[in-house]
């Protein structure tokens, strides 16, 4: 039987406000590019909750508030329930920056009430208001998950230093989750404590768009990985290696402009 890998997306009408899209396609291609036969399956407002419970992968955006208070408004119920069952059952996700402020316990919006949560990450985000500080530019970080680091080098012979492009009003403060990075560029979180996104079972939160996956190709080798390893319950997947050339060439001209190449 062919083993087709399921991305689920997550209301991408509401949020793909910062080019998030990218992400799905990052995932898309390099699965084409090895012949490994896969699907998107959109989650939102139209679809049945049984959906929610069919993806190898999720990829979850990024949004404005309003969008994020709509989106909360259909993410309850079956959905909600399913959505933390996979993700705690371990199925790889990549959630930017209005996804995760989700996925946590709330986030109070710039205006209005706050929105509640899902409760699956345990942090909450607040926006200081539109006359605060805006937290927009590149950011670099580098991935502080010992067990995550470890599991990259499988798929990246350096550091693994991610690059992104921040976009938020929020500010996100951590409880009993592992943060996902250590801020060397940019704001992350909060601009204060130097974290950066989170990390829980194979999901990864983060602040990062850029679109991220594309940027940083051994997290997005490493969701496909983990999906293709959940899938046929073995641990001797391997992944043929692509030509990341061009991505080793921008990540240089990036990291030099900040002293970092
Ligand atoms: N609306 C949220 C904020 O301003 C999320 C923004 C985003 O997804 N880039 O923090």
């Amino acid at each position: 039987m062919t083993m087709i890998l399921t991305i689920g997306w997550l209301y991408p009408t509401l949020m793909s406000t910062y080019g998030d899209r990218g992400n799905v396609i990052c995932l898309q291609r390099r699965c084409q590019w090895r012949n490994i036969p896969v699907s998107i399956l959109p989650l939102d407002a139209e679809s049945d909750y049984s959906k929610f419970a069919q993806v190898d992968l999720i990829v979850g955006g990024g949004a404005q508030d309003r969008q994020q208070e709509i989106v909360m408004r259909d993410l309850k119920g079956e959905k909600a329930k399913i959505l933390k069952e996979v993700l705690r059952d371990g199925v790889p996700g990549v959630f930017t920056c209005g996804s995760p402020q989700l996925l946590g316990h709330y986030y109070e919006p710039a205006f209005g009430e706050r929105i509640e949560g899902l409760g699956i990450l345990d942090l909450v985000s607040k926006h200081p208001g539109n006359n605060a500080q805006r937290f927009i530019g590149n950011v670099v970080f580098d991935i502080s998950v010992t067990s995550l680091v470890q599991e990259l080098s499988v798929f990246w012979n350096d550091l693994p230093r991610v690059i992104g492009f921040e976009n938020h009003g929020g500010r996100t403060f951590l409880g009993n989750v592992a943060p996902l990075g250590k801020v060397i560029k940019g704001y992350g979180n909060n601009g204060e404590d130097q974290t950066e996104g989170a990390f829980y079972q194979n999901a990864i939160a983060t602040y990062a768009h850029g679109p991220l996956l594309p940027k940083n190709p051994f997290l997005a080798d490493w969701m496909i990985y983990k999906a293709l390893s959940r899938k046929s319950s073995s641990n001797k997947v391997l992944l043929d290696p692509l030509d990341d050339s061009l991505t080793l060439k921008a990540r240089t001209s990036l990291l030099m402009r900040y002293g970092l190449g």
